[in-house]
């Protein structure tokens, strides 16, 4: 049986970015994928780099924001690697609320700062000169960035093949094998691959491969792509909608957040309602053009916090439940399981991620 350092069971942005980190420490490693590459959650996220957002909860900050400070050097190094470009934006994002609450690290706009920001915005005064736009009660600007999932992950993939990783494409993991206590291979579906170490980075299907369980459970989210004339320059985001403009001239808007299991279907009349949510901030989206329509699952926790870390089986790891964030957490991911796999001290304290937490 041929044999590795480490296998990884799946290739998302998860799997992809650790295998690289882990092929830079000397590792010789192995991603064993189900289908192709880069096709499942990481195909489908929106691509904000959202550190600081409401959404985080806070003992995730810390990783967030630490990711966020890493994004620009990962990129640097995976487009380096690939000759890709995988479109990382910095333009930052004009939050829109309902209920006026921001992030502690967003500048409130007045009105004329949000239109001379970002003009094909809809906007009306509330009479004491904020934005007020389509009723809504307030504006602020969140330094916050944006990268394209897509071509981030094919950047990934060329530069893991480029360092040494190899790829086993269209391999389900059915099993990992376990022998006095310690991991010693995964079997697939054709055949077996030995390894002292295995990760599982298998997004939202983590929880369906042995020897131990996880609560990982899919949470669908339904998206389009608008292909827009005058287009925007930064991300918009209210509690309904976001939109996510890429420079091509692409602009997506997202998404629904649905408990529906395996189901990747795409619904029209949910991609009218986010059609519908996006034009009542930018009513010249009207005039766009359907781009494309798609659906992803997004690995989900009970406490929506990532499980990060070695389970109770020796050599056997988990770095998934990234649910809405698994884009921007992929360098600090990659780096604090390298540190762990390898028994290096970690900077970050992993405890609320911890795999054992799940056990009564
Ligand atoms: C609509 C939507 C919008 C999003 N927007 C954002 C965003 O703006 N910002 C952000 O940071 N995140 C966002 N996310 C979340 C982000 O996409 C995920 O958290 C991230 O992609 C998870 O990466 P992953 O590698 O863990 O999972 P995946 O990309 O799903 O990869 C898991 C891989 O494991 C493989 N696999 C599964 N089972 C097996 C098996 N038994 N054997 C072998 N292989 C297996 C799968 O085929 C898959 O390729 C969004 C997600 C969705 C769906």
């Amino acid at each position: 049986m041929k044999s590795w350092d480490a296998i990884i069971i799946g290739g998302g942005i998860i799997g992809l970015s650790l295998a690289i980190s882990l092929r830079k420490q000397g590792l010789r490693v192995l991603i064993v994928e189900r289908g192709e590459p880069g096709r499942e959650a990481s195909h489908a996220a929106a691509g904000m780099l959202a550190g600081s957002g409401l959404e985080i909860p806070p003992a995730l900050r810390p990783l967030a924001e630490e990711s966020a400070r890493l994004y620009p050097e990962f990129v640097h190094e995976l487009e380096d690697e690939s000759g890709i470009k995988v479109d990382l934006r910095d333009q930052g994002t004009i939050l829109i609320s309902h209920e006026g609450k921001f992030p502690e690290k967003a500048e409130p706009l007045s009105l004329s700062q949000m239109q001379s920001l970002e003009p094909q915005l809809k906007t009306a005064s509330d009479g004491r000169g904020r934005p007020s736009p389509h009723g809504q009660i307030g504006a602020a600007f969140l330094n916050e960035r944006s990268v394209d999932p897509r071509a981030l992950t094919a950047a990934a993939i060329k530069a893991a093949k480029h360092s040494g990783v190899d790829i086993s494409s269209g391999t389900e993991v059915k099993k990992v094998s376990v022998e006095d206590g310690r991991v010693a291979a995964v079997e697939t579906d054709k055949t077996s691959y030995a390894a002292p170490m295995v990760v599982n980075c298998a997004g939202a299907w983590a929880g369906c491969i042995g020897p131990e369980r996880f609560p990982v459970k899919p949470i669908k989210g339904q998206m389009l792509a608008v292909v827009a004339g005058p287009g925007l320059k930064h991300i918009i985001r209210s509690e309904k909608v976001y939109l996510v403009p890429r420079s091509d001239g692409r602009i997506v808007i997202g998404s629904t957040l649905e408990d529906a299991g395996y189901d990747k279907r795409v619904e029209a009349d949910a991609i009218e309602k986010l059609f519908q949510a996006a034009t009542d901030l930018v009513p010249g989206l009207t005039a766009s053009r359907q781009h494309e329509a798609w659906a992803g699952l997004r690995p989900g926790t009970a406490d929506e916090l990532p499980i990060l870390g070695e389970t109770s089986t020796a050599g056997y790891f988990v770095a998934s439940g990234h649910y809405r964030d698994g884009i921007l957490l992929a360098p600090i991911t990659a780096r604090v399981m390298t540190e762990t796999i390898l028994g290096k001290p970690c900077a970050q304290d992993l405890t609320a991620f911890s795999p054992s937490r799940f056990k009564s």
